[in-house]
C-alpha cells in the first residue's frame, strides 16, 4: 500500500525531545550504558500525598466522563493558585483542565490563530511551540537572544518583530531550554511596547513556576494592561514530578476558554479523571511541601555549572530556573573529533551520544544552532559521570 500520510504530518518535526528519550532507551535496550540528559523530566518519585489521593479517587469511583473543562472542584484548586501564587484572578470560566500544558498550548494556538496569523517566538524556545503553531497554519516568527542577555528578548527586539500579521507572542519563563527568568522590569518593558498593539495577545508559559532560584516569579498577566491579552499557561509535570499524568491548565480572557473547552469537547473530551482529582490536593498544598525537589534542582544546577565550566569550549550563563542548562558549544565546529566532524550542535550532540554514551539534545530544535541543552534533572552521580564522560571525549 502506499503512504497518504495528510501534507500536514508530513510537514511536521517529530519531537526532537522525545525523539533523543526514545533513542537512548533503545540503546539502552541494546546494552549500552547511557546516560539520559535529553529529557525535561524531574527523576523524582511523585510525592505519597498526591498518590494516596489518586488511589481514594479510583475507591470513590471517580472513573465517568469529568465536565469537559475540568471537575468545578479542581477549577477552584486552581483559581485558588492564581491567586495564591501570582496574585491573579481568574474565574472558572476561564479556566481549563487540559491532557497536558502541550495540550494547553495546542489548543489555544487552534482556538486563536487563522492561517497566516504570525507568532513571536523568542528563541530559544521550548521545542514544540514552533510545529504547534504551525500545526495551527500560524507563522513562527523567531526572534533570536543571545547569551550575553541570558537569552531574554529585548523591547526594542519585541517591537521590530512585529508586523501588521502579529497575532500573538509565546514564551517560557523560567524558560525551556535556556533557563533564563524575566523579572518584572523586564515584562513591563515587554508590556510598554504591547501598549501600541492591542490586538496581540500573550502565551506565558508558566510550567516551570517553581523551579526558579532567583527569587520571585512574575506572571505577565500581573502587569497593567496584560491580563486581558494575556493566556496563562501552567501544569503539575514539573514541580509536582508528575509527567505520565498529563495534567496541564489555562487561566485565560474567557473567549479563549470556551474555543478551548468547544475544542477539547470534539477531541478529547476532558482530561484523566482520577489524575484531575489527584491535582486538587496538590494545588491545594502549599509550595513547601514540594521545596526539597526545588532545592536539589539547585544544587544540581551548581554542580554542573561548576564542571561544566572546566569544560574548554563550553560558553555558559547562568541559568536562573527550570532544570536545563544550555551551553553554546560552536568552539567545536570545524573540528574533527575522534574521526568525527563537527560541523554543528546536532554534530555535537549525537558525537556525545555515540562516543560518550550520553544524550542531550541539540539547540536546533529550540531554534538555537550553536547551543546543545542538557537536563539536570538526573542524580548527582549520573551528572558526575556523565560530565566527566563528555570532557574526556573532547
Ligand atoms: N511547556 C514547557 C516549557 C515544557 O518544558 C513542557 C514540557 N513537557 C511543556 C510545556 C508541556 O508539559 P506537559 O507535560 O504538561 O504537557
Ligand atoms: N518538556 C520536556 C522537554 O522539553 C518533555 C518532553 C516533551 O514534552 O517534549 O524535554
Amino acid at each position: 500500500m502506499s503512504n497518504h500520510l495528510s501534507d500536514r504530518i508530513k510537514n511536521m518535526s517529530t519531537s526532537a525531545t522525545l525523539a533523543m528519550a526514545a533513542k537512548a532507551r533503545e540503546l539502552r535496550n541494546e546494552g549500552k550504558d547511557i546516560i539520559g540528559l535529553s529529557l525535561g523530566e524531574p527523576d523524582f518519585n511523585i510525592p505519597d500525598f498526591i498518590k494516596d489521593a489518586a488511589k481514594k479517587a479510583i475507591d470513590e469511583n471517580y472513573s465517568s466522563y469529568t465536565p469537559v473543562d475540568g471537575y468545578a472542584e479542581l477549577k477552584t484548586a486552581i483559581s485558588n493558585k492564581f491567586k495564591r501564587d501570582n496574585g491573579l484572578d481568574y474565574g472558572l470560566n476561564q479556566i481549563v483542565v487540559s491532557t497536558g500544558a502541550k495540550q494547553s498550548l495546542f489548543n489555544v494556538a487552534m482556538v486563536v490563530l487563522n492561517p497566516g496569523d504570525e507568532v513571536i517566538l523568542p528563541a530559544p524556545y521550548w521545542v514544540s511551540y514552533s510545529d504547534i503553531v504551525k500545526l495551527a497554519e500560524g507563522v513562527p516568527v523567531e526572534v533570536t537572544t543571545q547569551i550575553d542577555t541570558d537569552f531574554k528578548m529585548t523591547p526594542e527586539q519585541l517591537e521590530a518583530a512585529i508586523t501588521p500579521k502579529t497575532r500573538m507572542i509565546w514564551f517560557s519563563s523560567p524558560c525551556n531550554p535556556s533557563g533564563s527568568v524575566y523579572s518584572k522590569e523586564e515584562l513591563e518593558g515587554l508590556a510598554e511596547v504591547l501598549k501600541n498593539h492591542p490586538d496581540i495577545y500573550v502565551v506565558s508559559d508558566e510550567i516551570y513556576e517553581h523551579i526558579n532560584f532567583s527569587g520571585g516569579h512574575v506572571s505577565i498577566a500581573q502587569i497593567d494592561g496584560m491580563y486581558d491579552r494575556t493566556v496563562t499557561v501552567n501544569g503539575v509535570s514539573k514541580a509536582f514530578a508528575m509527567t505520565g499524568w498529563r495534567i496541564g491548565y489555562i487561566g485565560a480572557p474567557e473567549w479563549i476558554a470556551k474555543g478551548c473547552t468547544k475544542l477539547q469537547g470534539q477531541v478529547t473530551s476532558g482530561a484523566n479523571a482520577i489524575a484531575q482529582r489527584a491535582v486538587i490536593t496538590a494545588l491545594e498544598a502549599p509550595v513547601s511541601k514540594i521545596q526539597y525537589m526545588i532545592d536539589k534542582f539547585h544544587e544540581r544546577r551548581d554542580l554542573v555549572l561548576g564542571l561544566l565550566g572546566e569544560i574548554d569550549g563550553f560558553n555558559l550563563n547562568v541559568p536562573e530556573g527550570a532544570f536545563y542548562v544550555f551551553p553554546d558549544i560552536s568552539a567545536f565546529f570545524g573540528k574533527t573529533l575522534n574521526g568525527a566532524t563537527i560541523n554543528n550542535a546536532s554534530d555535537f550532540s549525537l558525537y556525545l551520544l555515540e562516543h560518550a554514551n550520553v544524550a542531550t539534545v541539540t539547540g536546533e530544535a529550540f531554534g538555537n544552532p550553536n547551543c546543545i541543552r542538557i537536563s539536570y534533572a538526573a542524580s548527582e552521580e549520573e551528572l558526575k559521570e556523565a560530565i566527566a564522560r563528555i570532557k574526556a571525549v573532547l
